[in-house]
């Protein structure tokens, strides 16, 4: 049943088009990652869905009641939905415990105390309690940030790619505590990102926007095996263009590298990477690169090299 429902959502704004008749229904507790490439409108679409953007045309609705935007509410946005964004912050004189309570000030002194201690330790920041913010780690500090934007209990968290000045490292262990947090709670989420890996990482299903429109929705699978554009498919890996097939392509780990064979070229570059080599082949007719991968890291630049897939691993891709 949809709890949070975007519909039809259009933005534009005095030069383009942000967002173009968006429609998104989440049921309760329900998460889901936006992935698109920088400019397709993932920030204007939260912020929107969070009541502090006026949309052009479309509605918002959380359970039965409309989401006013900020022409229509004296205060923009609302306490059942969260939106947390990349450089949000932390107040940075006081402890850690105090910002987490912030939100909570008009509460009752009793639930205040129950709520922050809940969140400290559901979030592993016990032990940084008295600490500012300023002496922790950058992934900490985000972890504070969401803990917070949970206080109040939201319904909706509205996660505008938060996790991009971290490294990776620490990135993959907050999405990881992170998933089973959300889960755990029941709130909705919306994961907005333009990094496929880190959506696949905290949710199963996903939806590809390009230039403010939804161009496929589905898991993660469906998506790399099936994907409809080239715009798709490019966000797994890079893919190469078949010789002579104009819309037909091959991603590099399903090239295999060969002494004999019909598509033959020249390694013009390679690379150590943690799994594999990547080489730059120079294929001999037309002139193309392609990049592939060499698993078993045979070859060197200027070997000459003939590259085999199988037709079944061709994907064929609109524009
Ligand atoms: P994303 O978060 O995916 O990078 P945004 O929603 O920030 O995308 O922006 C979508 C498009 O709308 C971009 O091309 C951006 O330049 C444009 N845009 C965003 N905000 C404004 C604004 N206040 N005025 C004019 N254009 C804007
Ligand atoms: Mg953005």
């Amino acid at each position: 049943m949809s709890y949070f429902s975007l519909r039809k959502l259009t933005k534009a704004y005095a030069s383009q088009t942000a967002l173009h008749e968006f429609s998104l229904d989440l049921g309760k507790g329900e998460m889901i990652a936006v992935v698109g490439e920088s400019g397709s409108g993932k920030s204007s679409l939260l912020r929107i869905a969070a009541g502090l953007l006026t949309q052009s045309s479309g509605e918002v609705w959380l359970g039965d009641t409309r989401i006013l935007n900020p022409k229509e509410k004296l205060v923009a946005g609302y306490d059942e939905i969260k939106l947390i964004h990349q450089d949000y912050q932390l107040s940075p004189s006081t402890t850690i415990e105090e910002n987490i309570a912030r939100p909570l000030l008009l509460f009752d002194p009793g639930y205040r105390k129950a709520r922050v201690e809940k969140l400290l330790m559901q979030f592993g920041l016990d032990r940084y309690r008295d600490r500012l913010p300023r002496n922790l780690s950058g992934g900490q500090q985000q972890k504070v940030a969401i803990a917070q934007a949970l206080a109040v209990e939201p319904e909706v968290l509205l996660l505008d790619e938060p996790f991009s000045h971290l490294d990776t490292i620490q990135k993959h262990r907050l999405i990881f505590e992170l998933k089973e947090l959300l889960q755990e709670s029941g709130t909705t989420v919306i994961f907005v990102t333009h990094d496929l890996d880190d959506a696949l990482r905290l949710t199963d299903t996903i939806l590809i926007l390009q230039k403010g429109k939804v161009v496929q929705k589905g898991n993660s699978r469906e998506l790399c095996l099936h994907p409809k554009t080239r715009y798709v498919a490019r966000l797994f890996s890079p893919i190469n263009l078949i010789p002579g097939r104009f819309d037909s392509y091959i991603r590099p780990a399903d090239v295999r590298l060969r002494t004999k064979g019909e598509l033959l070229g020249h390694v013009v570059d390679q690379r150590f990477l943690v799994h594999y080599n990547s080489l730059l082949v120079r294929l001999k007719d037309g002139g193309d690169v392609w990049e592939v991968d060499d698993p078993f890291r045979k070859y060197q630049v200027g070997d000459r090299v003939y590259l085999h897939f199988d037709e079944e691993k061709v994907l064929v891709l609109k524009g």
